[in-house]
């Protein structure tokens, strides 16, 4: 399977949230993780998160043009949340049928960790979905403002969850 893993944000001026920890950081290093375990697993995997970009809409047009040229079979988002302090949980995006099978398989391995499950979200306003040719799906791990999340939250732990999610699905 060849993956389009995007790492969410991390080129300014299109930077993340802040809470307890920096949606960035999370993003960096669950997203690399991601992309060793897949590799690790024989998956082809094609980064899209830009190195420089002079707008938000630049940086995500450029995340899309790199999945797109790839042709990859999936393209994922990875992301954290913020809200009010007390908002918790995990969440998936997904425009496509095939997309909200593929965010459920994830969604259902994330929330094994402990986490609130907010269910599949209807992603047709996200930039990312909506101009991805393939199965896409954004990922929003857990809540970096919530204390109940931060306690929860390991690294390792979301990495595999997200990789289990997507090898699952396409398993049989
Ligand atoms: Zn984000």
């Amino acid at each position: 399977m060849k993956i389009g893993i995007d790492i969410g944000h991390n080129c300014p001026p299109d930077t993340g949230c802040k809470g307890i920890k920096c949606e960035d950081d999370l993003n960096l290093n669950v997203g690399n993780k991601v992309i060793e375990k897949l590799k690790t697993l024989g998956h082809q995997v094609v980064p899209c998160q830009p190195t420089n970009a002079d707008t938000v809409k630049a940086s995500l047009t450029k995340r899309c043009a790199t999945a797109n040229a790839a042709n990859v079979d999936i393209f994922v988002s990875i992301h954290f949340n913020c809200f009010n302090g007390q908002a918790n949980g995990t969440e998936v995006y997904a425009m496509s049928e095939v997309g909200k099978k593929i965010a459920k398989s994830v969604l259902d391995e994330i929330i094994k960790l402990g986490f609130n499950n907010r269910g599949i979200k209807d992603g047709s306003k996200l930039f990312v979905l909506k101009n991805t040719i393939m199965p896409a799906i954004l990922i929003e791990g857990c809540f970096v403002d919530s204390q109940k999340d931060m306690k929860l939250y390991n690294e390792e732990a979301m990495a595999n969850a997200i990789v289990q999610g997507l090898i699952n699905n396409y398993s049989c």
